[in-house]
């Protein structure tokens, strides 16, 4: 009987490749999009396969409306997800949903705000504070003051202009700030990201709870001529909340180097562990970047 049993698990397994035999409990996640100033498309399957990859993770892909349509009927059940990717920059969300999330945020959820998800929403006081930072979308003072890393600590700048910039795209050095945090704890100390945008000059509230890499901005490539502060945790009610600024993408899942990056893709498996549970259990994978060298996973999967 208990040899049946097996063999029909075996077969199961083999009949459905995705399914995992062990029967280990997956985390939930889902990625919130569909509208955007950047490829979407490729960034939301991106997350997918990185993720489900990991064995760790199921990942559903919720979708908005297009851009100036009927937004009322768009909702997603965020308390069902154990990490919610917010990789949207668009119209408004519902009442509803931005009630919705409001709660899932005070009641503990995981939440990685993703790249552009910083530019929302400016007007939504509550998602301001819940990602700390943002930029673009006519922010300035108004929206709290600039921060940035300077003599060891972070500074808070009250000097008025714009929020938001970024020169052209390049390499860069991200240096860690915390150690011990359980999304970087393991990681070198400092390594060389693929090709991507260095957002710069950000405002807003800035509740930043644990400041976990900064990269200096550098003048000759357009930038703030300072050490910017790019992933953190949140301090926001019960919430694990994960920013990350990087992440910027490309056209085709083939040429998107910014995801590509190991580096990238470890912060955001790691992550979104934390997110759900609090700890990360994820060994630090043999490719990841050093200070001196990019690594990459052109297919978002890691060679075991
Ligand atoms: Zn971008």
């Amino acid at each position: 009987m208990r040899f049946r049993l097996l063999s029909i698990i075996l077969c199961l397994g083999l009949l459905f490749p995705g399914i995992d035999v062990s029967a280990k409990k997956q985390i939930k996640a889902v990625v919130v999009t569909g509208q955007n100033n950047h490829f979407w498309k490729i960034s939301s399957q991106a997350f997918k396969i990185m993720l489900e990859d990991s064995g760790l993770f199921t990942v559903d892909i919720a979708v908005s409306p297009e851009a100036g349509k009927d937004m009322s009927g768009f909702n997603v059940d965020f308390s069902q997800y154990g990490v919610v990717i917010v990789d949207y920059n668009g119209d408004m969300w519902s009442d509803q949903m931005k009630k919705d999330f409001e709660a899932y945020a005070q009641n503990g959820g995981g939440i990685i705000f993703y790249h552009a998800a910083d530019n929302s929403f400016r007007e939504w006081a509550e998602y301001s504070k819940m990602n700390a930072l943002g930029g673009w979308g006519g922010r300035n003072e108004k929206d709290g003051p600039y921060i940035y890393w300077q003599d060891g600590g972070l500074v808070k700048d009250m000097t008025p202009g714009i929020g938001g910039s970024h020169g052209p795209r390049h390499e860069y050095l991200l240096t860690n700030r915390d150690s011990k945090h359980p999304i970087t704890k393991g990681l070198p100390a400092q390594w060389m990201h693929g090709t991507d945008e260095l957002y710069d000059r950000m405002r807003g509230p800035g509740e930043i709870d644990d400041l976990l890499y900064t990269s200096f901005s550098y003048k000759e490539k357009r930038g703030s001529g300072r050490e910017e502060p790019l992933v953190f945790s949140v301090d926001y009610g019960k919430a694990r909340i994960f920013h990350c600024m990087l992440g910027h993408a490309g056209e085709t899942l083939e040429n998107n180097p910014a995801m590509q990056c190991a580096g990238f893709q470890t912060l955001i498996l790691r992550a979104a562990e934390w997110c759900a549970t609090g700890k990360v259990k994820q060994k630090v994978p043999a490719d990841f970047p050093t200070a001196e060298k990019t690594s990459f996973r052109m297919d978002y999967r890691q060679k075991r």
